[in-house]
């Protein structure tokens, strides 16, 4: 969820912004910060957070019925959550849009089997004037995976 904000809430003394918040004993994966990593001395007057929700606590089926019929409210609140822990009311007058976007998969696992899928074999191998590049050929989402695969795509181009 995209959260754009028309001010920057206030932090507590011992706990600054980061690009990733992740509150603590709370099972949201957190949020991301737009722009903490612009090279500016001073923040910039708006930013975005994008907070994330993973609907690990129910099986797969359940999640994606569960988003299928889910209300607008319902949807914020569940993705609010963490931003509602780190800052209570404070937050709400600080946003000025919000999008909420649902996905129906989880992140690539290099489960038994992977690599033997062979789609994927085909888009790790391809070699013609379309290359691709992304950690999911990898089944692991980080970025080793995803530099791996840009150098190995930037490389063929060169070749
Ligand atoms: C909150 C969070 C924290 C993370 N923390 C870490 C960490 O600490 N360490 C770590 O190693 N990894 C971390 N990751 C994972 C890491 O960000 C990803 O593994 C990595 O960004 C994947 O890179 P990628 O280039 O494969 O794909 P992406 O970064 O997803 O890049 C794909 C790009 O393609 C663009 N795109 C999509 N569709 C189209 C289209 N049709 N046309 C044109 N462009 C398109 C997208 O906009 C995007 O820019 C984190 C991820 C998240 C979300």
């Amino acid at each position: 969820m995209l959260f754009r904000s028309k001010d920057f809430p206030r932090e507590r003394p011992h706990a600054p912004l980061c690009w990733d918040n992740v509150v603590y004993q709370e099972p949201g994966l957190g949020y991301v910060v737009s722009t903490h990593q612009d090279i500016r001395v001073t923040p910039p007057d708006q930013t975005v957070f994008t907070s994330y929700v993973a609907l690990s606590d129910r099986t797969p089926d359940a999640a994606r019925k569960w988003m299928m019929a889910a209300a607008p409210q319902e949807l914020l609140d569940m993705a609010s959550r963490d931003l509602k822990s780190a800052y209570g009311w404070t937050f709400a007058p600080c946003v000025d849009k919000v999008e909420i976007t649902l996905r129906g998969h989880a992140m690539a696992a290099p489960l038994p089997g992977f690599r033997a899928n062979a789609g994927l074999r085909a888009l790790r191998e391809a070699d013609g004037p379309l290359l691709f590049a992304h950690a999911d050929l990898s089944g692991f989402s980080v970025f080793e995976e995803a530099a791996w695969w840009g150098i190995r795509a930037a490389e063929k181009a060169l070749a």
